[in-house]
């Protein structure tokens, strides 16, 4: 089953073993100046094997003034800096993510670059990935699962990060803020578990076709998982619909009940009359109609009514007095890996290969390195 990764080498061909296996993540947008703090502290250009100058107080302030950055009152050359903690007095390079870093507020692994934004300065948390996995992936699924779902909980995550990475190769950052708070939420609060899962898969990627996949998940799709093309607009071949466990667990069972006033202020329209007008082949509503004929889209509906009141879009729908009463299955989009299907899975004793391409059928899982 593993492959040599002819494409993604030829795909990283520019660039160094290490920059193939760190992303660059942005954390934040400060006002005109930041503070970052960290043991050994240095700074140096904006690249994988810079120099780094050793910062003997170990605390630096970042300043923009007239469109330049000054650190500790000096000004730099270039229009970014990077530190990275722990390194030596002598320079020595050190090893990004062996010593975290405070930029502003939270606290990483890895390096942290700043450049100057319009008005402000960003923060790009630069993170070796399997640090990065290791953070999030107690964000990204409950610890006390059983290790063969964390393990393809792992996997799905390093595919779907090296996606963005790919897709986004020439930018300045790979994944925007809303993951970011998943990995600094996330720094302190590693699991031997969480890092036990990504240490055992190491380097491993899903691909199709030699590229790595869009690798989604979600929390539970309540029996069938969702096409990526009627859940995201996505349509891949490994992302069809397949039957999932989860379906017979009671916590995958939610409902929720909605006044004619919330759901008035919600869609800035009169709900009554409200009915399900179309469905997908897995009965995922894609359209209502209300009363006066006027048609809400499902995913619109369900990010205008919020995502953890409505949780799927495999409900029904009934009047109550006064309102509506929404019955469902499942939790979120519904596309790729079911996290509590691999849960279900892995306690039957399912491997993690076994459980991945259950989900993304077609999918190969190669060594990246
Ligand atoms: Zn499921």
């Amino acid at each position: 089953m593993l492959r040599p990764v002819a494409l993604l080498l030829f795909l990283f061909a520019p660039l160094s073993a290490r920059a193939v296996e760190t992303l660059r993540i942005a954390i934040d947008d400060t006002g005109s100046e930041v503070s970052i703090k960290g043991k050994g502290l240095g700074f140096g250009p904006d690249s994988e094997d810079a120099t780094y100058v050793p910062i003997p107080t170990d605390v630096a302030t970042v300043r923009r003034r007239a469109g330049k950055l000054e650190v500790n009152g000096a000004p730099v050359v270039g229009d970014s800096v990077r530190f990275r903690a722990g390194v030596s007095a002598a320079g020595d390079a050190g090893v990004p993510g062996s010593e975290p870093l405070k930029a502003g507020s939270t606290q990483v692994r890895g390096d942290v670059v700043v450049r100057p934004l319009r008005d402000g300065l960003q923060l790009i948390n630069v993170i070796p990935l399997e640090e990065y996995l290791a953070a999030v992936l107690g964000s990204e699924m409950p610890v006390s699962f059983p290790p063969e779902a964390l393990k393809a909980q792992a996997v799905a995550a390093r595919t779907y990060a090296l996606q963005k990475k790919l897709d986004t190769y020439s930018n300045a950052f790979h994944l925007g803020s809303s993951v970011l708070h998943q990995v600094y939420g996330g720094v302190n609060r590693e699991d031997p578990r969480t890092r036990a899962a990504v240490d055992a898969t190491r380097g491993q990627v899903l691909t199709y076709e030699l590229a790595p996949i869009e690798a989604y998940f979600h929390a539970s799709c309540g029996g069938r998982t969702e096409s990526g093309q009627d859940a995201l607009q996505r349509d891949l071949p490994y992302l069809q619909p397949v039957d999932c466990p989860c379906g017979r667990l009671a916590a995958s069972r939610w409902s929720a009940s909605m006044s004619d006033a919330e759901i008035k202020s919600a869609l800035r329209h009169p709900a009554q009359g409200m009915r399900v007008t179309s469905r997908t082949s897995t009965r995922r509503v894609t359209r209502v109609t209300l009363g006066d004929g006027t048609t809400v889209d499902g995913v619109e509906l369900r990010r205008k009514l919020g995502y953890t009141r409505l949780k799927s879009l495999d409900f029904e729908v009934e009047r109550t007095d006064g309102g509506y009463q929404f019955s469902g299955r499942g939790y979120g989009h519904g596309a790729g890996l079911c996290q509590w299907g691999a849960k279900a899975l892995a306690d039957k004793g399912r491997g993690y290969v076994e459980i991945l391409t259950h989900y993304y059928p077609g999918a190969e899982l190669q060594h990246l390195y």
